[in-house]
């Protein structure tokens, strides 16, 4: 599960995040959505252990991240790293690996998984990717849509307890825009994996969230059920957010 509590975070003199709750259970697809700079991707990177939150607390699996003084407990960080998967904006393949060493390169080199399994579960996650015939191409010859598609069967190759998507589709052209939200639409219908997903695209949201989350002026404004948030939210400020967005 992920926790946070009273979470606030300041850069400087700008508050982005203020009495920040929100809890998420195991197995529970969650999406995040709000005007730019309402502090989604912050929300994730504290999660990551890439920002130290300036009040309250963050936890994964019952653990605090950073203790109360504001120290970064590696240790923990990097247990909750282990279990979480990352999707991102940018694809952020390495250039000089073909797909599946992309994919495999996590459990060889992180989890020592022997290069022979490695290959093998690779091949398998390309496959489930729709991507079997694209093993040997490097980054630089897939399209947008395809290297997002490796990224996501490299983050599915570390066996994430917690997957984190921040808006995984908005670098792409529209027309390979659709691919990859099957893809992600097929892992959340299919595995048990935590899901946080921050993304612009509010159809996608209902298709996949169990539970979609507002964010406004750094806390959350509404929350609950995607058919209803989206097209029937109690609170003018979520109505005027979708009102932009729709
Ligand atoms: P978008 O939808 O545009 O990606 P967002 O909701 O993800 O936006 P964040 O990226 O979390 O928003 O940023 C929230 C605010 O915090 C923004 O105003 C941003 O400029 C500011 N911010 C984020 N990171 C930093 C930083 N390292 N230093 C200073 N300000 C930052």
């Amino acid at each position: 599960a992920v926790e946070f509590a009273g979470v606030g975070k300041r850069f400087g003199a700008v508050s982005v995040l203020d009495g920040f709750d929100l809890r998420v259970t195991p197995g529970e697809k969650v999406a995040i959505i709000g005007r730019s700079g309402s502090g989604k991707t912050t929300i994730l990177r504290l999660l990551m252990g890439l920002e130290r939150p300036t009040a309250g607390k963050v936890l994964v699996n019952g653990q605090v991240m950073w203790d109360e003084p504001g120290a970064l407990d590696m240790k923990r960080v990097r247990a909750a790293g282990e279990r979480m998967g990352f999707v991102f904006q940018q694809f952020n393949l390495f250039p000089h690996m073909t797909a599946i060493e992309n994919v495999a390169s996590g459990p060889m080199y992180a989890q020592r998984v022997d290069r022979r399994t490695a290959m093998e579960e690779a091949r398998g996650l390309l496959c489930r990717v729709g991507l079997e015939d694209k093993e040997h191409a490097y980054p630089a010859q897939l399209s947008g849509g395809q290297q997002q598609r490796v990224a996501i069967a490299r983050a599915l190759a570390m066996d994430p307890e917690i997957l984190l998507f921040d808006e995984p589709t908005s670098a792409l052209d529209p027309e390979l825009v659709g691919e990859v939200l099957s893809v992600i639409a097929a892992v959340a219908s299919d595995s048990d994996v935590t899901i946080l997903l921050v993304t612009h695209e509010m159809s996608f949201a209902r298709r996949v969230a169990d539970r979609v989350v507002f964010c406004d002026l750094g806390r959350i404004v509404e929350e609950g059920d995607p058919a209803k948030v989206l097209t029937n939210p109690d609170h003018e400020r979520t109505r005027a957010f979708l009102d932009t967005v729709l």
